[in-house]
Formats: C-alpha cells, structure tokens, sequence
C-alpha cells in the first residue's frame, strides 16, 4: 500500500471504531462521555500511532515495554498523548513501566504494585493502576482470582506512588453477546462490590473490551475499551 492509501485506510478504521462506540453507548443508553476509547497500538509502527493522534486521539496501549520504549522516544513530541501499559509484567521491568508510563493495567500481585509504587518518580503523578482479573478462571492465565481481589485491593490502596483506578481483564474468547456477557457482567459486579468494599480509593475504570466485544462490554458498563484490530488492522502473529 502507499503511505496515502494507508492513511486513508487507517483514518476510516478509526472513524469506523469510533462510531461503534458512540453506538454501543446510545444503544446501552449510556451517556457519550461515559466510556473512553483506548487505542492499542502493540507491533504496530509509531508513525501510525501518530496519524491516530492526529486525529484526535490521546489513549494508547501497549503491551511490550522495549517496543514501547523505543515508540515512546520517536512520539516525544506528542502533546497530551497518555501511556497505557496493559502487557504483562515481570518484577525485573517495572522500574521501565514506572517511569515511562501513566497507566497499568495489568497488575496482579503486590510484589508488582510495590515495586511499582517505589519505581514511579516523585516528580510524575502517582501511576494509575487497574487490577487484572482472571476472570474467566483460566489455568495460567494472568490476573488475580476473584476471591483474591479485595484482599491484593487493600493492599495496593495502601502504597503512596499509585492511584487504584479500576479493574481490567481478558476474558476467554466467546462468540456472541449471551457468551460474552457473563464474564463481563462478573467483572462488573466485582468492580461494583469493590467500590463498596474501598469508598476512599478513586474507583472509577472499568477496563474490558476488546475489538470482538466492544458493545457487549459497553453493555455491561465498560468505561475504557481497548481496540487493537478494530483501528489498526490485524497484526502479524508471531
Ligand atoms: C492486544 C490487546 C487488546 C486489543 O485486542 P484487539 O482484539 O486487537 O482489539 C486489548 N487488550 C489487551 C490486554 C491486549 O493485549
């Protein structure tokens, strides 16, 4: 493709991702402003990361921190452009994450959150944090179980460096709104009784989503959808 048709393609996958959200919020009779859009944008070029920021777009998601580095230092010029780390995290690479991002999505321990809290530097605002929930029950699949959850929650209210914002998981793959949508409304539910459990934490991010289940995430209360494929196009597997 050339670089034009490649814009275009990228600006009308992005209006399209879009209008499914400003749809799936009108559909679920949800204010316009009540859920956000995050664009992820993992093995994907930084110059496409720019394009969609110049179309308007602030939030984005990556998942592998050298890759993201090496985004990050190529965008440095991006105003207003917000960091999202929502891979997995290994103890020996929070200190990167700490430093280098505005949100993580993906902690599930407190050894993870403490590094976090002691890695992020004074100067920055506390690092915002969601919860991964293994919501689904998968055998070694990432997140905490949901019986662990307001225990890990107590804990990482605790720690200075950190704002707990929410809750985010990965389902498993389900085709179709009635299999989608009780992982989803068990997230909710988890979030809602956290809420309660912690009235002093700012609890407001329900993070779940994906390009294959937007609306039914939308439905069950979702206020950050992360889209990968859906505005980026499909990426090249491993
Ligand atoms: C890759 C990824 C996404 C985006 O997935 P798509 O299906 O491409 O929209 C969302 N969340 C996480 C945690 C991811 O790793």
């Amino acid at each position: 493709m050339t670089d034009i048709a490649l814009n275009e393609s990228l600006a009308s996958s992005y209006d399209q991702a879009r209008e499914r959200l400003r749809n799936a919020l009108e559909s679920a009779g949800r204010a316009q402003d009540a859920a956000q859009l995050l664009a992820v944008s993992k093995t994907k070029p930084a110059a496409m990361i720019r394009q969609v920021w110049q179309l308007g777009q602030r939030e984005f998601g990556e998942n592998y921190l050298q890759e993201a580095l090496e985004k990050q230092a190529e965008l440095a010029d991006l105003d207003g452009i917000v960091w999202h780390f929502i891979g997995p995290l290994q103890s020996n690479k929070t200190r990167s994450a700490a430093e280098h991002f505005d949100w993580v999505h993906s902690v599930d321990r407190l050894k993870i959150a403490k590094r976090l809290s002691e890695q992020r530097p004074t100067h920055l605002a506390p690092l915002n944090i969601c919860l991964q929930v293994n919501i689904s029950r998968e055998e070694s699949k990432a997140g905490v179980l949901p019986e662990e959850l307001e225990a890990l929650a107590r804990e990482v209210a605790t720690l200075p460096n950190l704002n707990l914002r929410g809750l985010m998981a990965i389902p498993a793959p389900a085709k179709g709104i009635e299999a989608q949508r009780q992982p989803l409304a068990a997230l909710r539910e988890a979030f809602t009784a956290l809420q309660k459990a912690l009235p002093e934490a700012p609890l407001d991010t329900l993070s779940m989503g994906m390009s294959d289940d937007l609306e039914t995430a939308i439905l069950e209360g979702a206020t950050l959808v992360r889209l990968g494929t859906a505005i980026f196009g499909a990426r090249q597997t491993a």
